[in-house]
């Protein structure tokens, strides 16, 4: 059911230096417009590769910059690391390096991974490239928003809530969030360790699976990194049930439409659907914040302006000069993280907060396997909105946060997940995710790769001529 692979005209574009200068001339001219790029350097990239006889030999990708990526910047898109070199390459990077992929460079995100538009970064505005006064969802925005504007047909992303697969879902791209561990998250700089993972963003599920291959298996420089135990079986025609929503209150009415068709498009590929209710989706937001703020707030500690990052200038001891750093070098969505963080956890307080979190994590695990011994896949919608505006239109921190619900409880029971597009209305992306059990990613790749037959997303690029003048 899968389709071949052509990438030659990518190939094409970094086979010698001056096709590399071409390159890097268009992406700079596209991206004055999409604004995804951080760091872009397809020359810097090309000579950190090892020429490996490999399908990703040759293609260019991005790389969020949360994701260290050797002798590039690593900002996070935070003030804190403005400036920051990385002295080395995460595993996930470095395998795709000793292929012979090219890193195009570093792209934009949500400060530490923290939001769900992009505009959390301390540096530039992302657009949708499908529409330029549209956000392109986040963490992850540069990351789908190159794929999308036809930049590179590939880029890393991380997922600790959602952050691949809903700007994916704005964009209209492949989004795959792999099980728990099962990429290596060395080199990924932590926000919610627990829950995150190094995910993919691609323009076709054959792309997803091969670079998902590549960079997938344990690592001894992560710990959490693991093999599968057993692999959950593969797609089996006229056995594949898919688990569907009966309820699908407090979407946009173009959502619950294009949710709607995708059942109907699952039915007609002859795939059995089976109407399921799904507790956790009211208790997963609470949990995932709870949590995710606790993890943070920890991780985050090590921003002191002492060792490395920006250093404030102002503070007569270490003190006071760790304080301004943070006051100066960090956003108010990552203060906020961290304020919550440290208050669910404070001393004799935990029972009150985080424990019960963990207690709600534990039973939507539960919840979660036991519904896949009754279906093969799970479909949830991504998003309740479609990709909204910049500004005053836009959703305000605390919704985005509610709207996180349909995406954090793959993270907080560590399963895969995948979002892919469905549709299109009023010249916006719309897509659904695909959820499966633990290691069963090749599950998710196969019944999108066959959603296909259904709808075949285009790329922004044509729509918008992003190309023009190139
Ligand atoms: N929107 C969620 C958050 O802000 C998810 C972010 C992510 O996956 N990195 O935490």
């Amino acid at each position: 059911m899968h389709e071949e692979i052509d990438h030659s005209a990518w190939r094409a574009l970094t086979s010698s230096t001056a096709q590399l200068t071409d390159y890097h001339h268009r992406l700079l001219s596209l991206d004055d417009r999409v604004g995804a790029f951080l760091e872009c350097d397809p020359h810097k990239g090309a000579s950190l590769t090892c020429a490996q006889d490999h399908p990703l030999s040759g293609i260019p990708f991005a790389v969020k910059d949360n994701i260290a990526l050797k002798d590039f910047s690593l900002t996070c898109g935070s003030k804190i690391l403005q400036d920051f070199i990385s002295p080395y390459s995460a595993t996930a990077v470095n395998r795709l390096l000793e292929c012979g992929a090219v890193p195009a460079g570093k792209v934009n995100l949500d400060e530490f991974g923290m939001g769900s538009d992009t505009t959390n970064s301390a540096y530039r505005r992302t657009i949708n490239p499908w529409h330029a006064d549209r956000v392109p969802g986040g963490s992850s925005g540069g990351s789908a928003a190159a794929v999308a504007a036809g930049m590179v047909p590939y880029a890393l992303g991380s997922d600790t809530g959602g952050s691949v697969r809903q700007p994916a879902n704005f964009c209209g791209v492949y989004g795959l969030k792999p099980t728990y561990g099962a990429v290596s998250r060395y080199g990924l700089v932590a926000y919610a360790s627990s829950l995150e993972t190094i995910g993919i963003i691609a323009d076709t599920p054959e792309l997803t699976q091969l670079v998902f291959d590549t960079i997938a298996g344990p690592d001894p420089k992560d710990q959490t990194s693991r093999s599968a135990s057993d692999t959950a079986a593969p797609l089996r025609d006229g056995q594949v049930t898919i688990g569907v929503l009966s309820d699908t209150d407090g979407l946009d009415e173009e959502v619950r439409r294009g949710y709607r068709e995708a059942v109907e498009g699952c039915r007609s590929l002859g795939w059995g659907i089976e109407q399921i209710s799904l507790d956790a989706l009211s208790y997963a937001v609470p949990a995932y914040y709870t949590i995710a703020a606790a993890e943070a707030s920890a991780n985050l500690a090590r921003y002191t302006g002492i060792r490395y990052g920006q250093r404030s200038l102002t503070g007569a001891d270490v003190q006071s000069m760790t304080r301004a750093t943070r006051e100066e070098g960090f956003g108010a969505e990552v203060k906020l993280r961290i304020l919550l963080g440290t208050y669910v956890l404070r001393s004799g307080f935990q029972d009150q907060y985080y424990i019960r979190a963990q207690k709600l994590r534990t039973k939507i695990r539960g919840d979660l396997s036991a519904l896949f011994s009754r279906v093969s896949l799970l479909m949830l919608p991504v998003f309740p909105t479609q990709a909204y505006p910049f500004g005053a239109d836009a959703l305000t921190p605390f919704q985005q946060k509610l709207a996180d619900r349909y995406t954090v409880t793959a993270n907080l029971a560590g399963v895969p997940a995948l979002s892919f597009p469905t549709g299109n209305v009023s010249g916006l992306p719309l897509g659904v995710q695909f959820l499966a059990p633990e290691f069963a990613e090749h599950r998710l790749l196969e019944a999108a790769g066959a959603y296909r037959q259904i709808y075949r997303p285009q790329q922004a690029v044509h729509h918008l001529s992003l190309t023009e003048g190139v």
